[in-house]
């Protein structure tokens, strides 16, 4: 039958882009998909869509995918021959044998996994008990850690989970909203758009936003904080003296739900206005009236993201904004409360299974005993090392210095974003075996690959995501897999299978695998081999058993429940009829004493301030049409009317210092490398400082892999909280170049 005669089938999904997770349905014919609309009936969105939400269909099409798309297994035995075609059983008999010898001779931890928030909670649940159940090393870890973990060290230190406490419908409840490093309009257009309307709806409302330029978010606030980059600290520790002085506080909500205040009062003591203004470089009035509507307001809200996060501070960042709201007793109610903005679509149900290095599914830490055993019962496994896996950053660290031999790395690329990117080439030039399991052939990367795995994407796949909101949503394939790719899934799984066996041949098994146990945990399911699941929706069933009693308890959620009821937020326990909305309304806490903690964080500079030769201050960050490296969004000529190509901006005046006229080149030198490209004058942009696009990577510069993209110039330094790398301040030289 052609594709015309066959029936028009409608499919709700979730947006594979940002963070907001927007519903929307997919209308196919055949395998074809015929438009994506936003779901008029998602809570995240209410049917609308930006840009790139809107563009999907076109993104999906045969014609683009024929282009840019991993449609078979590839394999290369040895290094120094090309990649060739072949099947999957071959491809994963090889990488299982591979991965045993390097188990079997050097130990768990010779191996690692570096993941994506872009992957599903089923994807990621299976990754992490591949690594850590079956294979016994904690080196697994994802490109969230570049994205929101110094925002989860933030919630985790003063509040006691890693739970944002808010909702969108806050964004239009709020009569003060305060935005912290983040252009929600151009990282989450749609919830932005939502407080917009929410502005023009509430005479009165106000908007602080709080950034080194002036965005488009910048521009429509009623007060615009011009701060230098990385000083956000001063300024919080600033407006909280400023409120202390003029008695702003809500001593009832510190008295009654809060620990550590008095430490907080003697710490803040220096802190004032007067020295705020000089080391922030904003006026001493505008952090006084900050400072006065953020405390007088009767809610107020706070919004942050990358500029607050990618900072060696980031969790000191996170840790005084949040001391604004317990001082101030906006949190806990409609309209108030820290509220942190996901960057990737599934960051958080990556955390909630626990898949990054220092984590265990359900929220369980590796550094609590307890919960290794819980989590070590649970799986059916004799131990679990709680040794603390190697982050983003320290794993290929590892990889270039030879502890780590291979990696796999799955529906990420890291060539392209890591910081000190061309490290990152070495490194996987350095390994024994780079494994990719992506559905893209993503440039920098997979140039790499010794093993290319062919992975489904968005439209093609099952499983769940989590929002900014902690609201879970159904994500549902619409149309087959193209050519030869498997779900990660399942990739993981058949791995695991064959890896077993390899292990046991090689006699590891009785040193890391217990059996015995295996046939009694509850959530055993059909199989003897440990990972085997015959759904996806097994997988699950069985991550949503270890978070029962947890502070995410999902015990009441399942897939026919978010098909009948739609996108639910956790907690929902068993019995409960919806999500929860909002956390600590009652004013308790998730830590030892019920109380949300005031933790001083002490102002520190970034990473690499500038100097003599480096005396420009570089930022990084997204544009409104494209989405990280580019895999989807690159595909479409569209998406490039906004920008064209990387281009550095730079204030008018020091454009004219560095005598520039338009379409200039200029050479941009960091301590790490050096790349070459167009600059613009741009007024949002503050003198000395220049901004830069992170989306091109290496192959736009030179052509090939290890020449340096944009992150080849960014920093490697990290939060010492978080390990989340400083991605969002470089100190750099500029100098105009003339090309032939
Ligand atoms: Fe997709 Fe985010 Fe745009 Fe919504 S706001 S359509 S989730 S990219």
């Amino acid at each position: 039958m052609t594709e015309l005669l066959q029936p028009i089938q409608s499919t709700k999904t979730t947006c594979p882009y940002c963070g907001v997770g927007c519903g929307v349905v997919v209308r196919t014919q055949g395998k074809k998909i015929i438009d994506v609309k936003g779901d008029e009936t998602h809570p995240a969105n209410w049917g609308k869509l930006c840009s790139k939400g809107s563009k999907l269909a076109e993104t999906a099409t045969e014609n683009v995918y024929g282009q840019v798309r991993a449609s078979q297994p590839l394999l290369r035995i040895q290094r120094d021959q090309a990649v060739a075609p072949t099947d999957w059983n071959t491809a994963l008999d090889f990488t299982a044998k591979e991965f045993a010898r390097l188990i079997a001779t050097y130990g768990p931890d010779s191996v690692g996994f570096y993941i994506s928030g872009q992957l599903l909670t089923e994807d990621y649940y299976v990754f992490n008990k591949l690594a850590k159940g079956l294979i016994g090393t904690n080196n697994i870890d994802t490109n969230s850690r570049l994205c929101m973990s110094s925002a989860v060290s933030g919630y985790k230190r003063t509040l006691g989970a890693d739970a944002p406490p808010c909702n969108y419908d806050d964004l239009a409840l709020a009569d003060c909203v305060f935005i912290a490093g983040s252009n929600m309009a151009y990282a989450h257009p749609v919830a932005y758009r939502r407080l917009e309307a929410a502005r023009a709806a509430m005479p009165g409302h106000k908007l602080i936003v709080v950034d080194p330029r002036v965005t488009d978010t910048a521009a429509m606030a009623d007060l615009h904080l011009k701060i230098q980059p990385g000083t956000d600290v001063m300024l919080f520790n600033a407006m909280l003296h400023v409120m202390m002085q003029n008695g702003w506080l809500d001593m009832a909500t510190i008295n009654k739900h809060t620990e550590g205040f008095e430490a907080m009062v003697k710490g803040l003591a220096d802190y004032t206005p007067r020295l705020a203004a000089s080391v922030c470089g904003v006026p001493e009035a505008d952090i006084v009236t900050a400072a006065t509507w953020f405390a007088q307001s009767s809610r107020t809200l706070s919004l942050y993201c990358q500029g607050l996060n990618q900072a060696t501070t980031g969790t000191d960042k996170n840790t005084a904004l949040i001391a604004l709201h317990l001082a101030t007793g906006h949190i806990g109610r409609e309209g108030a409360g820290p509220f942190s903005m996901t960057g990737q679509p599934n960051a958080m149900g990556g955390r909630e299974v626990g898949g990054l290095a220092t984590l265990l599914p359900a929220h369980r830490e590796l550094n609590n005993p307890a919960h290794v055993a819980e989590v070590a019962a649970f799986w059916g496994v004799k131990q679990i090392s709680s040794t603390p896996g190697a982050s983003a950053v320290e794993m290929f660290d590892q990889l270039e210095q030879g502890k780590i031999k291979a990696v796999w790395v799955a529906c990420t690329n890291p060539a392209h974003s890591l910081p000190n990117s061309q490290k990152v080439a070495r490194a996987l030039q350095n390994a024994e075996l780079v494994v990719v399991q992506d559905a893209y052939l993503t440039p920098a990367t997979v140039h790499y690959a010794d093993v290319l795995l062919p992975a489904t994407t968005w439209g093609e796949k099952e499983g769940t995501v989590t929002n900014s909101e902690r609201r879970i949503s159904r994500v549902r394939a619409a149309m087959p897999a193209y050519g030869e790719s498997k779900n990660d899934w399942q990739i993981v799984v058949d791995f695991a299978q064959r890896l077993e066996q390899e292990l046991l041949k090689l006699g590891v098994e009785s040193s890391r695998l217990d059996g015995s146990h295996r046939d009694s945990q509850p959530t055993a399911l059909a199989g003897n081999a440990f990972l085997h699941y015959s759904s996806v929706e097994d997988i699950f069933n069985e991550h949503r058993e270890t978070t029962r009693g947890r502070d995410l308890d999902i015990t009441g959620l399942s897939y026919a429940v978010l098909e009948t009821k739609g996108p639910q937020q956790w907690p929902m326990p068993e019995g409960e009829p919806q999500g929860k909305a909002r956390l600590y309304e009652d004013g308790v806490y998730p830590t030892a004493t019920g109380r949300a903690k005031f933790v001083f964080a002490p102002y520190e500079p970034v990473a690499e301030e500038a100097d003599a030769r480096f005396p420009w201050r570089l930022n990084t960050g997204r544009l409104r049409d494209q989405w990280h490296g580019g895999s989807r969004t690159g595909t479409l000529a569209e998406f490039f009317s906004h920008e064209a190509e990387p281009v550095i901006s730079l204030h008018p005046a020091d454009f004219k210092r560095l005598s520039l006229t338009p379409n200039s080149w200029v050479s941009v030198k960091s301590r790490r490398a050096t790349i070459t490209l167009r600059a613009k004058a741009d007024e949002s942009v503050a003198r000395n400082q220049a901004v830069l696009p992170m989306h091109w990577g290496p192959e736009f510069f030179g052509g090939k892999a290890g020449v340096a993209g944009v992150n080849a110039l960014t920093t490697e330094a990290f939060d010492p909280y978080s390990k989340q790398p400083e991605l969002k301040h470089a100190a750099v030289n500029i100098q105009r170049v003339h090309l032939p």
